[in-house]
């Protein structure tokens, strides 16, 4: 059985560093357990830490440098980030301290369902202050197994200043048992404010190499070896992406879709109409993705509010029910937006990959293309545009990623730059 780490997709330096946190962080609890040296190391990582700054160098020295209690995981989309955030909760609550993969302290933080690991995934555009401040609180109680409270929070670019501040505050002074991860493309203050990045260890992880992707997909997946290869190209080092568009027939027919774009574009009718194609097969992705969950949650509170209608506090509980729903609503259209950015940011991701194609072969670079099925058409595009009108088509869509991640109308930035691949 491979043990926790093993779908970390070429990140060995990176999980090098949190085996050697995880076995510091077993260190720490050992030390505690032991009576004679609880007063003196403490109950967690400050005792440690203190102790490792009097350069004693006994095992709780290595413990302190090893461990600690924030950590921000960073790297491009599908690099791993949440992966490595979970493969790391579970070695710190596997009974032996390594990430066995076998232990039940592996296997329920692995499957989602340990009792002292908290998975955060913003379902909206932002994590707001109230769930960051009940997330804290309840971070701070004594955790269950005996080892650590871990909470990880996915995206926590999307923190709200205010979320930030509460979540800075526990981080600041952290339970001694308490230990926060947080994924983030990256540390710019656009990212992660610049105090939080401050009190965290950061572990970066790079853009895993195609054939390490291929591989993880013949292995784990059970996928043809020649068709894991042209999803891992394909997917441009999204691990997620490639082993979706190995395994699902729909995700690869909206890639074609989006890969056929630059032939369309005929004139300026054609390129609204392809805007507007690109931008229904976002929502018409997002809708599939969310409806199943939308339709389960509304269920669930339409169950949770009509049980026991007649009891005493069924005027009270109906007079709540009215708002509960509005928010269940609001909630779900927050989401529902969230899914359609994403899915339009994959199309862009995938378009951007043909135009670099067409400019790495305008400049005959030695380089393998992105999107081998399309090679011959960005071969072709080399040619009559040259690298340069290849690059100024590359540059368009890479604005109109910027521009939608600047809230402008997605609608509005997807016509102007498919105006612009027209004319070049
Ligand atoms: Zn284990």
């Amino acid at each position: 059985m491979p043990d926790v780490f093993a779908d970390l997709v070429g990140q060995d330096e990176a999980v090098d560093t949190l085996r050697r946190a995880a076995a510091a962080a077993s260190a720490v609890l050992r030390a505690a357990a032991v009576p004679s040296t609880t007063d003196a190391a403490g109950d967690g990582l400050d005792a440690l830490a203190e102790e490792s700054d009097g350069g004693q160098p006994t095992a709780a020295v290595d413990a302190g440098a090893g461990m600690t209690h924030a950590w921000i995981f960073t790297g491009p989309p599908g690099s791993g980030r949440s992966v490595a955030a979970r493969a790391f909760a579970a070695a710190l609550q596997c009974a032996y301290g390594t990430g066995c993969g076998e232990c039940p302290g592996c296997h329920t933080t692995m499957t989602g369902t340990h009792a002292d690991v908290r998975m955060v995934v913003p379902e909206g555009l932002s994590i707001g202050v109230n769930e960051m401040r009940a997330l804290v609180l309840r971070a701070a109680s004594t955790p269950s197994g005996g080892r650590w409270q871990v909470v990880v929070i996915e995206d926590a670019d999307r923190l709200t200043e205010a979320a930030g501040n509460a979540l800075l505050k526990a981080i600041e002074e952290p339970p001694p048992r308490t230990v926060f991860l947080l994924c983030a493309p990256s540390t710019h203050p656009d990212d992660i404010s610049v105090t939080i990045r401050s009190r965290c260890r950061v572990v970066p992880l790079a853009q895993p190499a195609p054939e390490a992707v291929a591989e993880v997909l013949v292995r784990r997946d059970g996928v043809a070896p020649d068709v894991a290869r042209w999803a891992a190209a394909a997917a441009q080092g999204h691990v997620g992406r490639a082993r979706r568009l190995a395994r699902d027939p729909e995700a690869r027919k909206r890639r074609e879709a989006v890969l056929a774009v630059p032939r369309r574009l005929t004139g300026v009718g054609a390129a609204f109409d392809a805007a507007s194609a690109l931008i229904e097969a976002a929502e018409a992705e997002a809708e599939a993705s969310v409806a199943e969950a939308d339709a389960a949650e509304r269920a669930a509170l339409e169950t949770a509010l009509g049980a026991g209608g007649t009891g005493r506090g069924a005027a009270g509980a109906m007079r709540g029910a009215a708002g509960q729903l509005k928010d269940l609503e609001k909630r779900q259209r927050s989401r529902a937006t969230r899914a359609q950015r994403d899915a339009l940011d994959r199309a862009l991701v995938d378009l951007a990959g043909f135009y670099r194609d067409a400019l790495t072969m305008a400049l005959r670079a030695p380089v393998a293309p992105v999107h081998t099925d399309t090679a011959a058409l960005a071969g072709a595009g080399a040619q009559k545009w040259d690298a340069e009108g290849a690059l100024r088509r590359l540059e368009a869509v890479l604005e109109c990623r910027a521009a939608i991640e600047a809230n402008v109308k997605p609608r509005i930035a997807v016509e102007a730059m498919m105006l612009s691949l027209w004319k070049g």
